[in-house]
């Protein structure tokens, strides 16, 4: 029985990872979870799955909570320190890091310096802290088992020949909502146009992050640290359709790819059950009904944020954190209305351009910078 610590469980993933805790829960159990407030939520989460631990991230909502709501058999902690607790816990096997934003670094870095296998979606661990956390899991043998579809389709497609002969990977990216839309178009947009991605559905800082390719930035310097590449053996490549998650180009020329329907199911379960595969809980590709699979280069006049994701992964240091704390504020910005769609790429290079570049940071350094960030953000102006 695989005991896991799922982290996040109010948000998308996590409510996707218990789909996958249903239907498996001869393999599964849910041992923690947790949610930043939403209490009621995470309580009926409880009267579910019965875990022993459900934490809530936010002390403040302490006050508000109705204690006889959760089932007798989970304890209920508060705070960040809890997170990091149960991500170490002896009673856990697999953290599933579905916490949104540089929040989910604490709790990652412990169930990797624990020894844990870790279920990654909260790609901003690596894009902060890449460096650190790949050589925290070297010394304690902690298995980083990728969430993000596009990582988990690598991760299969380098199953299939040896790292020395890659000569590169390529992202896919759905292009966001506004794919086909002009610049002028795309200056104009709201949060509202920006929050309709066509073809997944995920919480509201990771759609931003897909309609500006942010995201597709985020996931270069994720695939860096996480598969241990140069920067210069990742590219990326516009795929509308959602199916092919991914490839990997061996040195003779041979391209490995993963295919699925969109449907995050496919890769948390993959992450729980590797090597093993289990049934399906996420619908199979079609291959009866016609289907077209169409790829164009993305198109960086349009989508700015993406030459970003290149840069950070070949400076590598400091610059993660820094592009990561002032993207998260810009796009809390953006969708209060305080900032314009190509604010958030222009804000994210300029603080990035105003600090002070480190090569090797500790994890201390990049947390202060993180908070520096995020104050530069916060009072910048267009
Ligand atoms: P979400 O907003 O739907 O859920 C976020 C979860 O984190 C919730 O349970 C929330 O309560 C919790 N949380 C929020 N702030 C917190 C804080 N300060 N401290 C502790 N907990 C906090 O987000 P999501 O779309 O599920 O994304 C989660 C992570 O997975 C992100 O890093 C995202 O980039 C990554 N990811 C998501 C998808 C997807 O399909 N949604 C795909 C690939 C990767
Ligand atoms: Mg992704």
């Amino acid at each position: 029985m695989n005991q896991i610590a799922l982290l996040g469980a109010t948000g998308s993933i996590g409510t996707s990872c218990l789909d996958v805790a249903r239907v498996h829960g001869d393999a599964v159990q849910v041992f923690a979870v947790s949610a930043n407030g939403s209490w009621q939520k995470l309580a009926k989460i409880c009267h579910e799955f019965q875990p022993k631990i459900a934490i809530l991230a936010d002390e403040s909502c302490r006050p508000n909570v109705k204690f006889d709501e959760f089932p007798a058999g989970t304890e209920v902690r508060f705070g960040a320190e809890a997170l990091c607790e149960v991500a170490a816990d002896d009673r856990v096997d697999t953290v599933v890091a579905a916490i949104v934003g540089a929040a989910g670094l604490g709790s990652s870095h412990a169930a990797v310096k624990a020894g844990k296998r870790v279920a990654i979606a909260n790609k901003e661990t690596l894009v902060v802290a890449g460096p650190i956390i790949m050589q925290a899991a070297a010394e304690s043998g902690s298995e980083l088992i990728p969430v993000d579809s596009e990582h988990s389709a690598i991760f299969q497609a380098l199953l299939a020949g040896r790292k020395e002969d890659v000569a590169q990977i390529v992202l896919t990216s759905s292009g966001g909502p506004f794919r086909e839309k002009s610049r002028d178009e795309i200056a104009s947009a709201g949060p509202k146009a920006a929050l309709k991605h066509p073809t997944w559905d995920m919480g509201p800082k990771i759609t931003i992050d897909s309609a500006t390719l942010m995201n597709k930035a985020l996931e270069v310097i994720e695939a860096r640290w996480l598969f241990n590449l140069q920067a210069e053996q990742i590219d990326v490549v516009v795929h509308p359709q959602s199916i092919v998650h991914s490839f990997v180009e061996y040195r003779d020329g041979s391209v490995i790819a993963q295919l699925s329907p969109p449907d995050m199911r496919l890769p948390i379960q993959y992450a729980l059950s590797y090597p093993e595969r289990w049934e399906a809980v996420a619908p199979r590709f079609d291959f009866k009904s016609a289907q077209s699979l169409d790829f164009v280069p993305p198109d960086l006049e349009r989508f700015p944020a993406l030459q970003l994701g290149f840069d950070v992964a070949r400076q590598g240091g400091t610059s993660g954190a820094v592009l990561n704390a002032a993207n998260e504020i810009a796009v809390s910005r953006y969708l209060q209305e305080e900032l314009s769609f190509y604010d958030i790429a222009n804000v994210c290079r300029e603080v990035l351009s105003r600090h002070t570049f480190h090569a090797s940071p500790s994890l201390e350094e990049l947390v202060a910078l993180d908070d520096w960030a995020r104050k530069e953000t916060t009072q910048w102006q267009p």
